[in-house]
C-alpha cells in the first residue's frame, strides 16, 4: 500500500509568479520525459519483475519518481498561483489580464483558463499524458537499458528548464530533481550489469555469423572508422557488393510455398493488376497540356 508524507521531498521556494514558466514545467508534470512517466513506468515494471532485489529497488525508485511529481507539479501550481487568484477574482482589466496569462507568449492562457492554474496532466505543448510514454517490453536487459536511457532524457529536459529561469527557488529545486535522475541512472546501470548475463538482451545467442560483423553501408567521402566498426568484440568489416551479399548466399530474393489455390489466386490478382510498357496512352495531365497550347 501507500502511505502520504505530508512533508514534499525537497522544500519549494518559488520567488514570483511566473504562469508562462510554469507551462514549460509542464513538461516534466505531464510529458513523456516527466515525472508520471517515470513513476508509471518503474511501478508497472515492479508489479511484474522476478528479482526481489530489482523488485525493491523499482518499487522504491517509483515511489520517488511520484515524490518528484510532487515537487514538480508543486512548484508549477505556485508558479501560477497569484495569476490564478488575479483571474478568480477578476482584479484587472480584461485586456491587462490577457497579457499578463501570456506570460512567455506560450500557452499559459490556456492553461490558466482550462485548468485554473492546477498541473494539468499534459506537457508544455498542451498534448495529454499518455501511456505510450512507457515502452517497457517485460525483459530486464532491455527495460534496464531503456530506464537508462529515460533517466538520462530527464536530466537534460531539466537542465535545458534550469537554464530557462533565474528564479533561485526554482533552479535549486529542479537542481535537486535533476539530481535524483543522476543517481537513479547510477542504480540502473549497476542492476543491469549485476546480472550474470546481461547482454546480448534474452536467452537466444546470436547467429555467430553476423554477431560481429559490422557493415559500412554508408561509402565515399566522409568515410570513417572507430572503435565502434573496428574495436574488441568487432572482426569484420563488410562492404555490400555483388560478391558479399546476399550475406548467407541464395539468389538475395524472397520466397513462399503457397498452396494451389493460393498461387491460382496471387496469379489472377497479379494479371488483373499488369502494366503493358508498350502502351503510352492519353492522360489528363496531356489534355490539360494540349488544352493550354490550343489556348496560346
Ligand atoms: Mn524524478
Ligand atoms: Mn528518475
Amino acid at each position: 500500500m501507500f502511505n502520504h508524507n505530508k512533508r514534499l521531498q525537497y522544500t519549494v521556494r518559488v520567488g514570483e509568479s511566473n504562469p508562462g514558466l510554469a507551462n514549460l514545467m509542464l513538461e516534466q508534470f505531464g510529458g513523456p520525459q516527466g515525472e508520471l512517466a517515470a513513476a508509471m513506468r518503474y511501478f508497472t515494471q515492479a508489479l511484474a519483475e522476478e528479482d526481489p532485489g530489482r523488485k525493491d529497488m523499482l518499487l522504491d525508485i517509483a515511489t520517488e519518481e511520484l515524490s518528484h511529481l510532487e515537487v514538480i507539479g508543486s512548484i508549477i501550481a505556485m508558479l501560477n498561483r497569484g495569476a490564478k487568484g488575479r483571474l478568480a477574482e477578476t482584479i484587472d482589466q480584461h485586456a491587462e489580464m490577457y497579457r499578463a496569462l501570456q506570460g512567455a507568449g506560450n500557452d499559459s492562457h490556456v492553461t490558466q483558463v482550462l485548468f485554473g492554474g492546477g498541473p494539468a496532466l499534459i506537457n508544455s505543448a498542451g498534448v495529454p499524458w499518455h501511456a505510450g510514454y512507457v515502452d517497457t517490453i517485460g525483459e530486464p536487459t532491455a527495460d534496464l537499458r531503456s530506464n537508462i536511457a529515460a533517466e538520462a532524457r530527464a536530466k537534460i529536459v531539466y537542465e535545458r528548464l534550469i537554464n530557462v529561469t533565474e528564479d533561485p527557488g526554482v533552479r535549486d529545486a529542479l537542481t535537486f530533481l535533476m539530481t535524483r535522475e543522476i543517481a537513479h541512472q547510477k542504480s540502473f546501470e549497476k542492476a543491469l550489469y549485476s546480472m550474470d548475463k546481461s547482454f546480448p538482451p534474452g536467452k537466444l545467442p546470436g547467429d555467430p555469423r553476423f554477431t560481429d560483423v559490422y557493415v559500412n553501408t554508408s561509402l565515399g567521402e566522409g568515410d570513417r572508422t572507430g572503435p565502434w566498426r573496428e574495436g574488441k568484440g568487432f572482426t569484420e568489416v563488410l562492404v555490400p557488393g555483388e560478391d558479399t551479399i546476399p550475406v548467407n548466399g541464395g539468389d538475395g530474393h524472397a520466397d513462399v510455398g503457397l498452396s494451389t489455390d493460393e498461387q491460382a489466386a496471387v496469379d489472377a490478382f497479379a494479371e488483373r493488376g499488369a502494366s503493358d510498357p508498350t502502351r503510352d496512352p492519353v492522360t489528363g495531365a496531356d489534355l490539360g497540356t494540349l488544352q493550354q497550347e490550343a489556348a496560346r
